[in-house]
């Protein structure tokens, strides 16, 4: 863990402190002062830090990425030199692979919070300075236009800045993922370098948007909360007021696909492109949080019960057309369903969100689901294969992934890579939260680190062989005795309820019989939204240690989901699980499985990095191994199914 994580310049500056008075009445607690010890987490963490990140640099480079910071800087170079005709054409397809750079500069920012490296730092300080170059003095920074003025280099992009935003340009979407790594950067490594960079594109936009008062609508948003993350670093109040003009500039009577249909405000439906939705909603919990506009929240609520309670994959997965990446309607959740990696992450931040405004630990159950399955099957093991679309049901050859049967080291149209990189990089930062005298404990984890409550430093320590074994001993220590709630997560697989609606349902629904012991003492919680609450004084040393049995749970859907009924999955713990051609002896499209069908989990740990596998016994016909299903396709393509028809 750094220890150079600086101060917000907030703190520096002379604002005063009802200025930043809002925000999330609950507070996350950094994913910086946490850090993974062990187990599940760190396996992937450093996979990420030692094969991802370096990869993912190296594919900005080879693919021409970085190069068109290059091509920018160099046309106004030579045009300034007095070459007026000079311009480059753009070393790749796409206007927004600018915002590639950006999130992999912000997942290697969070890796280096996690571990300094020294070579590391000196390759992005010279990205970063590549970034700057390609900046126009009056801090307009998009590559396309820069290398190319005289004409649009793209279809995409109108001659005019931004008026193509709302079509296809992803002008404000690369400043938005530009904010978030200059940001990120910053707090990592205390340099300005490109947060000087962010500093001065804001002012351009503060001009156009903000003095001019030019209103578009972001095509793509992202900008929303990287918007509220300058106005958290620098206590700029113009940079919130953005983040809210940008939102307010949102319909009505335009496309659902961008969510223009109505006003954000008014809006009811998670509808459109899925990830394109659910980083707005995002923003606007951000905004909401900062601003106190209550509007905010009860659109978002809304949002949300249509997501999770019609529009949500098992796997944790939204996103169900390919067609528009878009949300479907209300159970449309066909097995082959899209499920965007991406939209997966974005989903994560939202219910990250709507925890951090309610403290309801029902948001952090739908966000662990799509964290062990959704998401995290979207990288290889090996940490150099992705998966942009997340489907439940595969035949062993389509070409499903963007043009890829199976996995691929990367994409044309490169978003989930990196956005897996800096998800996972900043993981802890969903493990603690801290409200008044509360210590939330989200997440289970093998890690140590402190809290800061109520202004004094309480170090936790997990440990736990979580997502495997649902026992978990958290260590407590004040730093001189204290007196708090600490309010642990009873997630809702052990409470019979996989998600909080009734989309799907166990069809054993008893909860399981998960105990708490404080000191060694057996103890009796009351549950207050989701989490078992312990009101006492806290002494250095003090152990809570939770069991969450984890029996092997079958799980049915709604019957109104189509493509479902019928059938039944498995899971145990927060994983889900599926079956692969080689584990089988039927085809695994077409495996049957019956009610008294015998179900055996195991440890493995020599198989795929180490998982629990449930091995089927079914009467003499049917014998399979189910193997968690974020790692299939890492043993060479084979079909793969999640469901199984029901037995008479
Ligand atoms: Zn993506």
């Amino acid at each position: 863990m750094s220890n150079r994580i600086v101060t917000p310049l907030v703190a520096l500056s002379a604002l005063s402190a009802s200025a930043m008075a809002k925000d999330y009445p609950v507070q996350p607690v950094p994913f910086t002062a946490v850090r993974v010890t062990g187990g599940f987490w760190q396996a992937r963490q450093e996979t990420n830090r030692t094969v991802t990140v370096p990869f993912a640099l190296q594919q900005c480079e080879e693919t021409g990425r970085l190069r068109n910071f290059d091509l920018a800087a160099e046309t106004m170079r030579r045009r300034a030199a007095g070459e007026k005709s000079f311009q480059n054409k753009p070393a790749t397809i796409y206007p927004f692979d600018d915002s590639d750079v950006y999130k992999v500069i912000e997942g290697a920012a969070y890796a280096l919070s996690i571990k300094p490296d020294p070579a590391l730092e000196a390759r992005l300080d010279a990205c970063i300075a590549r970034i700057a170059a390609a900046q126009e003095p009056d801090g307009y920074l998009y590559t396309f236009r820069t290398m190319h003025p005289d004409s649009p280099a793209h279809e995409w992009i109108n001659q005019q800045r931004w008026l193509n935003d709302p079509g296809l340009s992803h002008e404000l979407y690369d400043l938005g993922h530009m904010y978030e790594a200059g940001v990120a950067y910053y707090q990592a490594t205390g340099k300005r370098a490109l947060l000087d960079v962010c500093l001065r594109s804001a002012e351009l936009v503060w001009k156009d948007f903000g003095d001019r008062k030019l209103r578009i609508a972001p095509g793509h948003q992202v900008i929303e909360m990287g918007f509220a993350k300058l106005y958290r670093v620098t206590g700029d109040s113009r940079w919130l007021e953005l983040a809210r003009i940008f939102l307010e500039a949102r319909g009505p009577g335009g496309k659902a696909y961008s969510q223009q249909h109505l006003r954000v405000v008014d809006q009811a439906e998670a509808m459109g492109h899925a990830v394109r939705a659910n980083y707005m909603y995002a923003g606007m919990a951000d905004v909401a949080a900062l601003t106190g506009d209550a509007r905010y929240v009860q659109a978002i609520t809304r949002i949300w019960d249509s997501a999770a309670g019609r529009k949500l994959y098992l796997t944790g997965g939204v996103g169900a057309r390919r067609d528009g990446e878009a949300y479907g309607a209300d159970y449309e959740l066909p097995n082959d369903g899209y499920n965007e990696t991406c939209a997966a992450i974005a989903f994560m931040m939202w219910n990250h969100r709507m925890f951090l405004l309610t403290g309801d630990a029902k948001y952090l159950d739908v966000l662990e689901r799509t964290c062990f399955n959704g998401f995290i099957s979207g990288a290889s093991l090996s940490g150099d294969r992705f998966f942009y679309p997340n489907p439940l049901v595969y035949d062993g050859a389509a070409k499903f992934n963007h043009g890829f049967a199976g996995r691929a080291p990367w994409f044309g149209c490169a978003c989930c890579p990196p956005n897996l990189m800096r998800t996972t990089a900043a993981i802890t930062g969903y493990f603690y939260a801290v409200r008044d005298r509360s210590l939330y404990v989200n997440f289970f984890a093998e890690s140590a680190g402190t809290v800061t409550l109520d202004g004094r430093p309480v170090a936790v320590r997990q440990e736990t062989d979580y997502p495997w074994q649902g026992r978990v001993r958290l260590t407590v220590s004040p730093d001189a005795p204290a007196t708090f709630a600490l309010r642990v997560r009873i997630p809702g697989w052990v409470r019979g309820q996989p998600v909080p609606s009734d989309l799907y349902g166990y069809d054993d629904a008893a909860p399981a019989a998960w105990t708490l012991r404080v000191g060694g003492q057996a103890m009796h919680a009351d549950l207050e939204q989701g989490f078992a609450v312990i009101n006492r004084e806290w002494r250095a040393g003090d152990v809570v240690e939770l069991d969450l049995p984890m029996p092997v749970r079958r799980v049915h859907g709604n019957p109104k989901i189509a493509a479902v009924q019928g059938c039944v999955a498995l899971e145990r713990g927060p994983v889900l699980y599926c079956v692969e051609g080689l584990d089988s002896n039927t085809a695994p499209g077409v495996i049957t499985l019956s009610a008294n069908a015998k179900i055996s989990a195991k440890a493995e740990p020599r198989l795929l990095g180490g998982v629990t596998t449930l091995t089927v016994a079914d009467g003499a016909t049917e014998k399979f191994t189910a193997i968690p299903y974020y790692a299939w396709d890492n043993r060479g393509l084979a079909p793969m199914a999640v469901w199984f028809k029901r037995a008479e």
